[in-house]
């Protein structure tokens, strides 16, 4: 989807670029009319191709909470919920010794590669 997007884009911002150059310096008394043609078609092109970007825009990586039993080695990844802190005590205690449980981390899972070197 975002590719066919940015490829109407492109054709359209091609096109406009075509018909603004081809208008200008001809003596065709709608030259003026072509070259503003061509503009609002080449901004129209690159509108869509900003569009398909935006579109494209991977959604914000989920975070994890760690818990950690505080008298066995026991250890559980859970969705992060709000007002998660490290070192924070949990309502739960161990399925293993039933003690308390506090957080020991909170992490950013990354599905893929960092791609910040891309605009
Ligand atoms: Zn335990």
């Amino acid at each position: 989807m975002g590719i066919v997007t940015r490829v109407f884009g492109l054709a359209f911002t091609a096109m406009g670029a075509f018909v603004l150059f081809s208008s200008v310096g001809t003596t065709d008394p709608f030259g003026l009319v072509w070259s503003f043609i061509g503009m609002f078609v080449m901004a129209l092109g690159l509108t869509l191709m900003t569009a398909g970007k935006e579109r494209d825009k991977k959604p914000t990586p989920p975070t994890v909470t760690e818990i950690r039993c505080s008298s066995c080695d026991f250890k559980e990844i859970r969705d992060f919920e709000k007002g998660d802190y490290i070192l924070k005590p949990v309502e739960a205690t161990c399925p293993k010794c039933q003690s308390t449980m506090t957080i020991e981390g909170v992490y950013i899972v990354r599905e893929e590669p960092d791609e910040k070197d891309r605009i």
